[in-house]
């Protein structure tokens, strides 16, 4: 069965031809596709040639199965269910800049950071190139407004699907579909050091953002697992390759945590290892204070702190901002993602 939403404009085209139909059919149903439309919905493609698609492809465009729109600024998520009732999440937030999506890539996650909801299930599975697609075909389709940017900050480890990621990446970018210009898009991985020296290999421009949470390699691999396989001198230096090789500026993700990650002492930590790691390479570090988990037993830092702990970076001259957090009345925020049946 041919994924038909993995497909390129000039596939489409070669499939059509290859159903016996003429190549501009294929155009037809590529921008459908691209548009988020169910194919009942495909009105200038014959009967006869869906029935075709639907006898010999499949279509794993997801389905909205619920979704929750903050009353405080707009976000949304979205619950979306699979061909196969495999359940994700998907988030549409406003920023001034533009439109993001925060996109899923697999169903669970196996990573187990402490802190995060998306993990606490593990993972059932990797999505498909077409179905993280179709998660921003969807959004656009139901919100009517143009989707600018997007992160790989929901559900799962990019690197942990490397391969599905990366067809997601073209496809997402082609000018001929969705278009959203590859600097406009994060990947966002916790550290799985293979994957982001791959990456510096694509040739894609995107941002690249690591989840660092702790400077100090005993803490580090207490919140995040993977640190025990790829610690932080390790993980830092494949991010100066990437850079190097890319010449695009590393963001850092930074969760305060209470207690964990947060002193003065933390502050001074990671900037000595950002300098010794990245040298003068420009960077990021973005802080996020702890959404709450339940489940997790940790708690976020009061806002003061947070911004004592900004300060502190800025004076020891590591450029830092605090992320606005968005969607936090329906349990949006990062980390919050799981596999859909958190709702209030
Ligand atoms: N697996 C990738 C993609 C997930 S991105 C990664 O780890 O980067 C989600 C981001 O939110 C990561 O930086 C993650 O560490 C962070 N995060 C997870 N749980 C969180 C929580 N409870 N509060 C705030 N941030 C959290």
């Amino acid at each position: 069965m041919t994924d038909i939403l993995s497909l390129t404009l000039a596939e489409c085209k070669e499939l059509a031809v290859s159903l016996g139909e003429k190549a501009f059919r294929g155009e037809q149903m590529y921008r459908w596709m691209q548009k988020g439309a169910p194919i009942e919905e495909w009105n200038n493609v014959p009967a006869s040639f869906r029935a075709k698609i639907q006898e010999n492809c499949e279509y794993r465009l997801p389905k909205i199965a619920r979704k929750l729109v903050s009353k405080l600024d707009g976000t949304v998520k979205y619950l979306m269910e699979m061909n196969d009732g495999e359940k994700i999440e998907s988030v549409f937030m406003k920023y001034e800049h533009g439109n993001t999506v925060c996109v899923s890539c697999q169903a669970g996650c196996r990573m187990g950071c402490t802190f995060c909801a998306s993990t606490l299930r593990g993972r059932t599975r990797n999505l498909t190139a077409s179905e993280i697609l179709g998660q921003i075909a969807v959004i656009g389709r139901d919100t009517g407004e143009k989707v600018g940017g997007i992160v790989m900050m929901g559900i799962g480890e990019p690197f942990d699907n490397y391969d599905n990621a990366m067809k997601f990446l073209r496809l997402v970018s082609s000018p001929d579909g969705l278009n959203i210009g590859l600097r406009h898009i994060s990947v966002s991985t916790c550290g799985v050091v293979p994957g982001i020296l791959r990456l510096a290999e694509e040739g894609l421009p995107v941002t690249l953002s690591l989840s660092l949470h702790s400077a100090d390699n005993e803490r580090r691999s207490r919140l995040m697992p993977i640190n025990k396989k790829y610690p932080i001198e390790e993980v830092l230096s494949a991010c100066r390759t990437y850079f190097e090789k890319t010449g695009r500026r590393v963001s850092f993700e930074y969760t305060l945590i209470a207690g964990e990650n947060d002193s003065a002492e933390d502050a001074k930590r990671l900037s000595v290892v950002l300098k010794k790691y990245m040298g003068k390479n420009p960077l990021h570090v973005n802080l996020i204070l702890l959404n709450s988990v339940d489940e997790t037993g940790y708690s976020a830092p009061q806002r003061e702190m947070a911004n004592r702990f900004k300060e502190q970076l800025l004076s020891l001259g590591v450029n830092a901002t605090i992320r606005r957090k968005l969607g936090s009345d329906i349990n949006a925020s990062c980390g919050q993602l799981i596999l859909g049946e958190n709702e209030a």
